[in-house]
């Protein structure tokens, strides 16, 4: 039986990873840091088929020994301090988790396990002010964040463990990818939930930072497989993960709305406090100027050739299925409430 070990099961895509794992036989291991409270939401259906190891990717001596002990045939790194905002409130400690942390996972390994096949969460947000549209594996990087720069630290350590003591490490270079199992503070599920509020009465209104960026989003369940897919290669290398296509955060409000079968309205004159149109009786979506960002990344593109012919994957859901099915999950568990 493979044994995988996960850092960041407890998050979106940790949680996906594992339940594909388990499903192909696998043994599971969950990195999972020590917190006042139990943070397993994510997890709960499947906590009774995964063993879970303390460690922080802070602290190389949990890393070494869940190495030693574990010696997994495959590590993926999903583990980051992982939204932009905050990456500029505390680039320090972003540095320290999303960069750093990838060094001492593949010290590790380097250690006491270097024929463990490794996979490293790289992002979109590393192309940043992008240099050409579509983005590929070529796409010279220009991040906008403390987070992107990160990134691109992650990156190309993962590429040198590769190239100077040949491990068999692999990043993936993933567009923005989303589920009812995004966190609350992404764009994407901030509008869902909000939505899905407003139709049932609980909220009235949705502030919202920039408009006017574009996003190549996909589904986070389809883009696990390629994770794993890449680890199943004969050789290790890079790949782009993205649907193709994009989408303004003005799209993306748009869209989610019209799930929930609600009519809206921009913000304009006569808004009432509660962000009601005085004449028509309709929501209202504001700009909140604390929503914005020091530096935006505009137009993310990517394109998924190289994962289309070398690892036979293909993004399954389109994005208004993925924007419908979001709304109605939050519809569905706020009504379970
Ligand atoms: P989440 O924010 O949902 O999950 C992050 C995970 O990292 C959580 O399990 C969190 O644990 C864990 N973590 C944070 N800090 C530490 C630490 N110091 N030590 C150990 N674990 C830690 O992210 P996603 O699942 O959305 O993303 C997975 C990875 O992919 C991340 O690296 C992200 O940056 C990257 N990525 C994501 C994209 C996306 O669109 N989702 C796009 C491209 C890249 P806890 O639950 O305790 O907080
Ligand atoms: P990111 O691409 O990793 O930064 O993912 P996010 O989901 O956080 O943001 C995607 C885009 O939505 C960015 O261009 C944001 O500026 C934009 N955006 C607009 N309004 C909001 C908002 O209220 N919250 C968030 N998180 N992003 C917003």
């Amino acid at each position: 039986m493979k044994k995988a070990l996960i850092s960041g099961m407890t998050g979106q895509d940790g949680s996906y990873l594992a339940e594909l794992l388990l499903s192909k036989g696998y043994q599971v291991f969950g990195m999972v840091r020590r917190s006042s409270t139990l943070n397993d939401d994510r997890i709960r259906h499947i906590k009774d088929r995964v063993v879970c190891v303390q460690g922080d990717l802070t602290d190389q001596s949990s890393l070494d020994e869940a190495i030693r002990v574990v010696k997994p045939d495959e590590v993926y790194n999903l583990a980051a301090q992982s939204f932009v905002p905050v990456s500029w409130n505390q680039p320090g400690l972003t540095g320290d988790v999303t960069g750093i942390g990838v060094t001492r996972i593949l010290e590790a390994i380097r250690k006491h396990k270097p024929d463990t096949k490794f996979y490293q969460a790289s992002s979109s947000e590393m192309f940043g002010k992008v240099q050409e549209t579509p983005q590929t594996e070529k796409t010279p990087f220009y991040p906008r964040s403390p987070y992107g720069v990160a990134k691109v630290y992650g990156h190309w350590i993962t590429v040198n463990y590769r190239e100077s003591y040949n491990v068999f490490a692999c990043s993936g270079i993933l567009f923005n990818h989303e589920s009812p199992r995004r966190g609350l503070e992404f764009v994407t599920r901030k509008v869902s939930h909000t939505v899905a509020k407003i139709k049932l009465g609980l909220a009235q209104e949705l502030r919202m930072g920039n408009l006017d960026s574009q996003r190549d989003w996909g589904f986070a369940g389809d883009y696990v497989e390629a994770m794993w897919l890449m680890l199943q290669q004969p050789k290790p290398d890079d790949f782009v993960v993205a649907t193709g296509k994009t989408y303004s955060v003005r799209r993306l409000v748009e869209e989610a709305f019209s799930a929930a079968e609600i009519s809206l309205m921009w913000e304009g004159k006569g808004v009432d406090e509660k962000g009601i149109d005085k004449r028509s009786g309709k929501t209202v979506v504001s700009i909140d100027p604390t929503f914005l960002r020091p530096a935006e990344v505009d137009l993310l593109i990517g394109d998924p050739s190289k994962a289309k012919r070398d690892l036979g994957w293909t993004p399954r859901m389109s994005f208004s299925d993925l924007v419908s099915c979001m709304v109605h999950e939050d519809m569905a568990r706020l009504k379970s409430k």
